[in-house]
């Protein structure tokens, strides 16, 4: 049995020079919970060429969703970035990773914070109604360098809320915080420094951080993933596991080659 299923590219979108989407089929074997991620690829001189990817869609869905970077002189990204509906992918048997609702010890509020394609997995957990049941509010952050970075946050926010069954379980209880570093936009700053100083809860019109109540999962650049990890610690919360279920999970939305 080949490690990978063959999957049929369904549609293409292109949001940026340097950010893309597609679906693909889905075999009815592929098993995942939201949140997680599989080796995915093509086949390159018959040889696969895989890399990890993040869901962007949920586990209830027929088919798979995907949101990419594109790196120009990157092995995989370099042609993935031509695919076009009717191709072939590869996609893992196998989806692993740690930034999944049982890794975290109950709580009132979820935040989500994400930087660039790091929204992957927070966009298959936002379409989960379990999640909404757990949480009695779901803080998404997504931190972009500019304001055409966040298109795809932003639409596929704005479907979710028009939905005939999810829009009535986000009502009330999804916000969603786009924050953009290089250009003028309503929300301006990193990450790191909106929760420090307060301004992403005083924005929202929600209170500050409480350890009690809340629980984080992140998902973006090492470095920044870093400065959050050293925040959140030295505020006592405690990161979680498989083994042992904490304040925070932390999954890097790539790796520096
Ligand atoms: C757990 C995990 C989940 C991932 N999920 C996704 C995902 O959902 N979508 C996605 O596009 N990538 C994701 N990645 C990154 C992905 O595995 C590849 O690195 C990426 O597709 C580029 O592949 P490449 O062969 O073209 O270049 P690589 O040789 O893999 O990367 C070259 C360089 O490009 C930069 N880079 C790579 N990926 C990114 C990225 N996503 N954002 C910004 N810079 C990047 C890094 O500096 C890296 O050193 C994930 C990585 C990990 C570890």
């Amino acid at each position: 049995m080949s490690a990978f299923h063959r999957e049929k590219v369904l549609s293409v979108r292109h949001w940026t020079d340097t950010l893309f989407s597609f679906t693909a089929t889905r075999n009815s074997g592929f098993r995942f919970q939201n949140g997680q991620f599989a080796m995915i690829g093509l086949e390159v001189d018959g040889r696969p060429l895989l890399r990890a990817y993040s869901m962007a869609s949920a586990n209830h869905e027929d088919s798979l969703e995907f949101f990419s970077i594109k790196v120009a002189d990157g092995p995989l990204t370099s042609r993935l970035q031509q695919i076009r509906k009717g191709d072939t992918i590869l996609v893992g048997r196998k989806a692993t990773g740690t930034l999944i609702a049982d890794n975290l010890i109950p709580g009132k509020r979820l935040l989500l914070l994400s930087t660039g394609t790091g929204l992957a997995p927070f966009a298959s957990l936002i379409k989960d109604p379990e999640v909404y049941e757990r949480y009695e509010t779901i803080v998404l952050v997504h931190g972009c360098r500019q304001v055409s970075e966040l298109a795809y946050g932003e639409e596929l926010v704005a479907k979710l809320r028009d939905d005939e069954f999810l829009g009535p379980l986000l009502t009330g209880k999804l916000v969603y915080y786009p924050t953009v570093t290089r250009e003028p936009f309503r929300n301006r700053g990193r990450i790191t420094d909106l929760i420090a100083s307060e301004q992403l809860f005083d924005d929202v019109g929600l209170p500050p951080l409480d350890i009690a109540h809340d629980r984080i999962m992140m998902c973006g650049s090492p470095g920044m993933l870093e400065e959050l990890r050293e925040m959140f610690e030295t505020r006592g919360f405690l990161e979680g596991s498989h083994s042992e279920p904490g304040h925070f999970v932390i999954e890097k939305a790539f790796v520096e080659r």
